[in-house]
């Protein structure tokens, strides 16, 4: 597939920022990179916008907490008639068996939402429609999961030969946000910009998707709340919430996607081979090999950024593997609870969730200019003749190819390398 890049510099949306003041300069998170979008020059961190994928790795790196996630807050509600909390499957294993899932998904009525949906609901469509898919298209393989927003982000920026790879199918969530808009529409006699829809979410790269949607994620909502911020508040409201008799029915058969591997494991079948992965170090280490053709023989690759998939997002409060416990555990005890499947198949096979093409980010290139970007490689070997080679991180840049590199383009100097400088001293 050849993909057109436009020349116009795209802006990119962003939900991890730096807060400089705090930043010491350690260069821990210039390490942990895994697109080696920061840099440290004159004792401060700077993020790259082209590069950053929100992955969060930095996040949970940063020794002084200078790197943050901005998402929305819940004042957002008040500028819709009509609200939706869509919930991710993660939640569910925020919560200890005292308040347990029930009241926590009744705390959202309570924090101002109209009515609630699970993307557990669709997990069993979604997974009738992936397989759909791996049959329907047997000259890709092996096809990958399109589910988290940072891997499909990590391959526009690090794997662009693997877009067409990407499952080009919606993300669940984004296909309930469409299915929501259409009935309320209908049921509630409102226009669709008055009904505002809201994702409660575990991770930096699900605020990213709600704020600029692309690829796989084109039908998404008005908001993205973090799942600690609800946790904060169902903690304030706890008395009222055991007077609410209201009864919810939870679809907790289908929050099994929120743990890394189950995804893989649901879309197996005897003709569909899968393979599931997590953390995003492992995933771009099998992006490799998917790159060299040695994974060829999977049909159905699961990618997930954060260790052990949703429950491991930052933007959680529970300890990952207690939340994959008890989500395991409600699944086992769950009863099979209905939804139109119909309807999202009907618009499967429509292509109404097939998604636009995906463009790279071409970081990698020096210059856009041929001629010049063959001087500055040029010089980029030449000046890393006289690095080290020690990657250590210390001079800011994460690699020594990467200082050579910022050298090239007059973004640092020889003497950023202190190990190069002590050594010429002595
Ligand atoms: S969020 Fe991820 S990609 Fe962005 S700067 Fe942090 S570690 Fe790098
Ligand atoms: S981890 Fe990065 S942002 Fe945090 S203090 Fe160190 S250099 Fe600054």
């Amino acid at each position: 597939m050849v993909t057109q890049m436009s020349n116009k510099k795209k802006e990119y949306y962003h939900s991890v920022y730096l807060e400089t003041d705090k930043c010491v300069g350690c260069t821990k998170c210039v390490r942990i990179c895994p697109t080696e979008a920061i840099r440290v020059r004159e004792g401060k961190a700077k993020i790259d916008s082209t590069r950053c994928i929100d992955c969060g790795e930095c996040i949970n790196t940063c020794p002084v907490n200078a790197i943050r996630i901005i998402s929305d807050s819940l004042d957002e509600l008040k500028k819709y008639k009509y609200k939706l909390a869509i919930i991710s499957a993660s939640y569910a294993g925020q919560f200890a068996e005292d308040i347990g899932l029930e009241k926590a998904l009744k705390a959202l009525f309570h924090l101002g939402f109209d009515d609630i949906a699970e993307q557990a609901m669709i997990t069993d469509i979604t997974a009738d429609i992936i397989r759909d898919y791996i049959r329907t298209h047997p000259k890709i393989r092996p096809i990958l999961s399109s589910n988290c927003p940072a891997i499909v982000r990590l391959v526009q920026v690090r794997f662009p030969s693997l877009l067409s790879n990407l499952l080009h199918i919606e993300s669940p969530i984004s296909m309930l946000a469409k299915y929501y808009r259409d009935n309320i529409t209908i049921e509630e006699k409102l226009k669709p910009e008055e009904i505002g829809i809201f994702l409660i979410v575990p991770s930096a790269s699900q605020v990213t998707a709600v704020h600029q949607p692309e690829g796989t994620y084109k039908h998404l909502h008005d908001g993205a709340i973090a799942i600690s911020d609800i946790y904060c508040k169902v903690m304030d409201i706890q008395k009222d919430l055991d007077k609410d008799n209201r009864k919810i029915n939870s679809y907790a058969n289908g929050l099994s996607w929120a743990v890394a591997g189950q995804e893989a494991q649901e879309i197996a079948a005897d003709d569909i081979r899968t393979l599931a992965i997590s953390g995003i170090h492992n995933v771009i280490d099998i992006l490799s090999n998917i790159e060299s053709h040695r994974l060829d023989q999977y049909d159905y690759i699961e990618l997930r950024s954060c260790s052990q998939g949703c429950v491991g997002g930052s933007l959680n409060v529970e300890n990952p593997f207690v939340a994959e416990n008890r989500i395991l555990n409600m699944v086992r005890s769950s009863k099979k609870l209905d939804i139109d499947n119909n309807y999202f198949f009907k618009l499967y096979r429509e292509g109404y969730f097939d998604v636009i093409p995906l463009e790279p980010r071409s970081i990698m290139e020096l210059d856009k200019d041929i001629k010049k970007a063959i001087g500055l490689m040029k010089k980029v070997k030449e000046t890393l003749n006289k690095l080290p080679g020690l990657d250590c991180g210390v001079c800011g840049s994460p690699t020594c190819k990467a200082l050579a590199e910022d050298i090239a383009k007059g973004n640092a100097t020889l003497e950023d390398c202190i190990i190069r400088t002590r050594k010429l001293k002595s």
